[in-house]
């Protein structure tokens, strides 16, 4: 398996270099043959090319089988003609990755106040409100007027059925759950839309629960009640808001893991961003990253058939448990290790596993 590796802004170096590690350690426990393929992105690209993403980054990531980006200064980047790309969206919109997953569960030990929950954050990732992304050529966000803004919102069917499919299809796997979470109630057209996609791939799965919530009071019940979500499936920005809330009720930002992935290529991405408040600390959680390479992992090994890559991507999530409930961990999750020595801990944690 050949994965591009690109670190990213603010934490990504020091994050993404831990997820290096553990990857080239489960590589040689499990035979995986991983070739990691280095290169830049973000500031770093931008310093060095003029530009974030430079000439021939979008071939090399066609030609290998995943790519792992590390959290990017997306706010920086403002103006495309200056080279200034959004990373996250380029990779997103160019590789079709339509399906971001986000799983949210506590982690024993990790301090989390919260009542336990285990749940996966399915968010729509090419459309939506995400004026970068949802048009053809240009941004949808239009300065009508100096006092005047006007952002639009693409929904489509094709993308309400295809996001509705992967929910169910990763329901199926688990605890046959799906929660339709939407704002129906004023977006009546776009997300009555989603929500009939819903209730039509959701005919395919009979043995799978649908319940449809209202987004504003999703947000008061997945806190009251969190045990009670299994796949919650969304649109593109009510996805990207409840996974960070869900991340931070399982623990940490820390800890969120994501995965962007469509019908060719996936991308292991953490849910949070660069963290410029804490970058170059050596204090950020690198777990969001690790558990991120080991969905990449276990995408790859489903996808081929390859049951050495599900195994290893199930040992680094076990390793991930451990360390918290031992402590081997950063600050946010209840550990008094630095970034770096995290990764040391994990190292000796999965040589032994
Ligand atoms: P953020 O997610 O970077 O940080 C929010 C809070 O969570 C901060 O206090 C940060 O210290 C903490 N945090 C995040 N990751 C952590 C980790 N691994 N360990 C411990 N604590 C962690 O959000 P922000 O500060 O609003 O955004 C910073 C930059 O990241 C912006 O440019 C934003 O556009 C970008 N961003 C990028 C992505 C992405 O690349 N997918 C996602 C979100 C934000």
């Amino acid at each position: 398996m050949k994965i591009i590796v690109l670190p990213g802004d603010g934490i990504g170096a020091e994050t993404v270099s831990v997820a290096v590690e553990a990857l080239e350690l489960v590589s040689k426990k499990f035979k995986l043959n991983l070739n990691l393929h280095h290169d830049i992105a973000g500031h770093e690209s931008l310093t060095k090319h003029g530009t974030t993403i430079h000439a021939g980054l979008l071939d090399a990531v066609k030609n290998a089988d995943g790519l792992i980006l590390g959290p990017m200064s997306t706010y920086d980047f403002k103006d495309e003609s200056k080279g200034e790309i959004n990373p996250s969206k380029f990779f997103r919109k160019s590789l079709d990755l339509f399906a971001n997953i986000r799983p949210a569960k506590t982690f024993p030990g990790s301090g989390a106040v919260h009542k336990p929950l285990d749940l996966v954050v399915v968010r729509e990732n090419t459309e939506g409100f995400y004026a970068d992304r949802n048009i053809e050529s240009g941004g949808s966000e239009m300065l009508i007027t100096s006092d005047v803004v006007v952002s639009l919102r693409r929904i489509t069917r094709q993308c309400c059925e295809r996001i509705a499919r992967a929910a169910f299809e990763l329901a199926m796997t688990r605890r046959k759950h799906v929660t339709v979470v939407h704002k129906a109630n004023v977006l009546r057209l776009g997300d009555g839309m989603f929500i009939d996609s819903c209730r039509l791939i959701g005919k395919e799965f009979p043995e799978v629960q649908i319940e449809e919530i209202i987004v504003d009071a999703m947000m008061a019940h997945v806190v009251r009640t969190p045990e009670r979500y299994d796949v919650i499936v969304t649109t593109n920005m009510f996805g990207d808001i409840l996974s960070d809330l869900t991340a931070e009720l399982s623990g940490s930002l820390g800890m969120a893991a994501s995965i962007n992935a469509g019908v060719n290529y996936a991308m292991a991405q953490a849910a949070h961003g660069s963290a410029p408040d804490i970058a170059g600390k050596n204090i950020a959680n690198p777990f969001s990253q690790v558990w991120s390479a080991a969905m990449l992992l276990n995408w790859f090994g489903q996808r081929n058939g390859r049951p050495a890559f599900t195994q290893a991507a199930q040992v680094l999530e076990t390793a991930v448990v451990g360390a918290v409930a031992a402590g081997e961990s950063t600050k946010d999750v209840g550990g008094k290790l630095g970034t770096k020595e995290t990764g040391q801990a994990l190292m000796v944690r999965l040589a032994k596993m």
